[in-house]
This record gives structure tokens, sequence and C-alpha cells, in this order.
């Protein structure tokens, strides 16, 4: 690593991981084979990276903070398999990194922006194989939860719709500098080939699902009510008596085309 101190920035969301065992990890979970490309979001210090690069084809290191991204041309100076974007991860293609090769995301991400990278990155599906992000323990839970479980809510059903989410290792605050205040986890995220439900008009269904979740404690007949009736609810044989919470995704695509039908009328 390079010599002089970088101060971390909370805007950032800056804990950088110090942990070996931790980092080995991670890095043994993701795997990282000669002929693949890898991205990395947040690179920081290159804590996980020193062990990526040597390790797979290609390497795009993807970076906001100037000071870090100088620091990381210094101490990878002699890679030309790596690649460094000076950019916001929430704003880059991922696409465009590579025209022949699908791409295997990771990183330790800043929390304070998990959510909406999450769904940035599944903008990029289509050209995504997996995808192995520290987040925090919480989102983790929310992210792999099932219906009736207190966790179970929008992101739950808007990462499952895309991927297989497999939490694989729970990393606790003293294993970073300076420590978050929250828990961590290591999710395993991988694209299904063939999506678990039919969805007619994403939009549809992303719009229903974030409607229903807004009024997570009321009934399906009260949080849907701008946009179904309880009999066209019924119809799609889910009961409007019942909360968001406790209807899985299957009944939430059947809503959601039933609403793209009645929107296009
Ligand atoms: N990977 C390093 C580690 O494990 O020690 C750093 C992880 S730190 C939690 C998050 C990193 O993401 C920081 O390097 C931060 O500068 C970077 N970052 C924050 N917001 C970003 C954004 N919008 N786009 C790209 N990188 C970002």
């Amino acid at each position: 690593m390079s010599g002089t101190y970088h101060k971390p920035r909370k805007r950032f969301g800056q804990n950088f991981l110090h942990d070996e065992h931790v980092i080995h990890q991670i890095v043994a979970a993701i795997a990282p084979q000669p002929q693949q490309t890898l991205v990395e979001i947040g690179p920081g210090q290159g804590a996980i990276t020193r062990l990526l690069i040597d390790a797979c084809r290609e390497l795009h290191l993807v970076e906001i903070d100037r000071d870090l991204v100088a620091r990381l041309h210094s101490i990878f100076a002699q890679y030309d398999n790596l690649h460094i974007h000076n950019v916001d991860a929430l704003r880059i293609d991922f696409c465009t990194l590579s025209s022949t090769q699908s791409l295997r995301l990771v990183g330790n991400l800043p929390y304070n922006i998990s959510t909406p990278l999450l769904f940035h990155v599944m903008e990029n599906i289509e050209c995504i194989e997996d995808m192995h992000f520290m987040l925090q323990r919480e989102v983790v839970e929310r992210m792999a939860a099932m219906p009736g479980n207190k966790d179970y809510g929008r992101l739950s059903i808007m990462i499952q719709y895309y991927c297989q989410v497999e939490p694989i290792l729970e990393v606790g605050p003293e294993s970073f500098t300076p420590p978050p205040k929250v828990d961590s986890s290591v999710v395993r995220l991988t694209p299904h080939k063939i999506k678990p439900v039919k969805v007619d008009d994403f939009f549809s269904f992303s719009k229903l699902v974030a409607q229903a979740f807004t009024m997570r404690r009321k009934t399906l007949r009260n949080a849907l009510k701008n946009l179904l009736s309880a009999e066209q609810i019924a119809s799609c044989d889910v009961d409007p008596g019942d909360r968001p919470d406790v209807i899985d995704i299957n009944a939430y695509a059947r809503l959601a085309n039933c609403y793209a039908k009645g929107s296009r009328v």
C-alpha cells in the first residue's frame, strides 16, 4: 500500500477492510478465474483489489474519490490488465466495460448509497454473471427475506426478481477502519437465467410493489386502492384483506399484470 495516510471520508462511505482473514474469505468466495473480467466497485485503498488482480484476465475499478484513484494508479502501476475509472458507480453503464465477456461484480460497497446502487446494477443485469457485495447486514437480510418475515419488502421482491440471493459471510465492525456503526454481511447474487415470474410490464410491477410497501401495515385493499379495486385483487387469486408482507412474488406479478392490463385500456 501507498505510504501516506488517507483520511477516510464519511460522505463516500469509506470504511476500509483491514482484516486479512475476512479479505481472504471474500476472495475465496468470489474464486476469480484467469479468463474472467471482474469489476470492483469502490476499491478504496486496494484491500480486495490486490488479491483479485493476479487472479483474473481483466479488472476494472470504479472509484469516485480522486485521491484514492491517484493512490490506486501508483500502487498498481505495473499491471496492464487493470482499468481504473474515476466515476460515480451510480452513473456508469457497466455493460460498456466489456463487449465480449459477461462481468463479475464485486465490492465492499459504500453503505450510504447501497439501495440505489443495487437498483442501478440490476438495470445492467444482462451483462452480469454474478455479484459479491459487502453490505450492511440488515440490507442483506431484507434482500434474502421471504413472505411472512419482518424483513420482507420491496427490496426482497425486486432483488429476488433478478437474482438468487445467498448470504455467505457475516463480518463485524472491528474488521474495518474506521469501524462502521452496523454489522455487515457478504452476499452472492446470481442473476436468474429465466425470471421466476412473468411480468408483462416491468414499470407497473415496480410501481405496484413500491406502492404496496409504502403502507405495509395496511391491507392490500387499502394499500393498493389507487391502482386496483378489491374485486380486481380478488380476481388475481389474492385476498384483499391480506397484508403486503404475506404474499409472494408470484402474487405480486399477477397483481402487476392485472394493473398493467387496466392501465393500458
Ligand atoms: N474496497 C475498499 C475496502 O474494502 O477497504 C473500500 C470500501 S469502502 C466501504 C467504499 C468505497 O467506495 C470507498 O473507496 C469510496 O470512496 C467508494 N465510493 C463511494 N461512493 C462511490 C460511488 N458513488 N461510486 C464509486 N465509488 C464510490
